[in-house]
């Protein structure tokens, strides 16, 4: 890889530099496991709640993958509970879907600053070798979250500018598969589209990627499979980014 030939890397966070989702695993995990040891089965309406203990079994069946007051609210149903759904605007103590999704939002902070987050190696080599070359580099991610998992994994230092959704949000700017938000970070980092390098491990990063006529998409596998983000508009697929370091 002519690395030094590039005007900016843009990478993407979850699934790319971190393994995030152990940390959402766990979040929900801190969350469902409380909530439901606090349940109590003699309240009117909770007559028939299966109270037993919340496991990676339960977050695989009814919570990864949805969004998150879906996965609350998929996860109560499967445990016979019934909550008024509420609003986004709930509290973290209100006992409602949005209430309890909110809850495992600061559960996700806390365990992020209880446990810290290791980068994936591979992608620190990468971020390394881009460092001494002096190549810009940025993160774009959908999540709110990426400037505390960036901290938590000690890399902060290392990007120009962090667009994540809350940025996007401000700015108007499209989500992923739309490539407005690599776009943006591109020229945060003073390169034109063409002379950058997008780094994605999904399938809809990818396609805004190639929607963005970047003049470089890397798939990252970490379980999309390489021909579904080939076939999304990545021009090359490593199981590892240590590999292009
Ligand atoms: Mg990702």
């Amino acid at each position: 890889m002519a690395w030094s030939e590039r005007s900016a890397v843009l990478f993407d966070l979850d699934g790319v530099l971190t393994p995030t989702a152990e940390v959402h695993m766990a979040a929900w995990a801190e969350m469902f496991g409380a909530y439901l040891a606090g349940v109590d089965t003699g309240r009117p309406g909770f007559e028939g709640a299966d109270t037993s203990p919340y496991t990676d079994a339960d977050y695989f069946a009814h919570v990864d993958g949805k969004p998150r007051y879906e996965g609350v609210a998929d996860l109560l149903a499967a445990r016979g509970i019934t909550l008024p759904a509420g609003s986004p605007e709930d509290p973290p103590d209100a006992e409602t879907v949005c209430g309890l999704g909110n809850r495992k939002n600061d559960a996700f902070t806390t365990v992020l600053e209880r446990d810290g987050v290791r980068p994936y190696p591979g992608s620190v080599a990468l971020l390394d070798h881009l460092r001494d070359l002096g190549v810009p580099l940025a993160v774009v991610s959908s999540s709110a979250n990426a400037p505390a998992v960036l901290a938590a994994a000690g890399l902060t230092d290392r990007f120009v500018t962090v667009v994540n959704g809350r940025v996007a949000a401000a700015l108007g700017l499209p989500g992923k598969p739309a490539p407005d938000t690599f776009l943006h970070a591109a020229t945060a980092c003073g390169a034109a589209p063409a002379e950058a390098v997008v780094v994605e491990d999904a399938v809809s990063g990818v396609r805004a990627g190639a929607a963005g006529a970047f003049g470089l998409v890397v798939g990252v596998d970490r379980g999309a499979g390489e021909d579904a983000l080939r076939a999304a508009g990545a021009d090359l697929v490593v199981a590892d980014l240590g590999d292009l370091a």
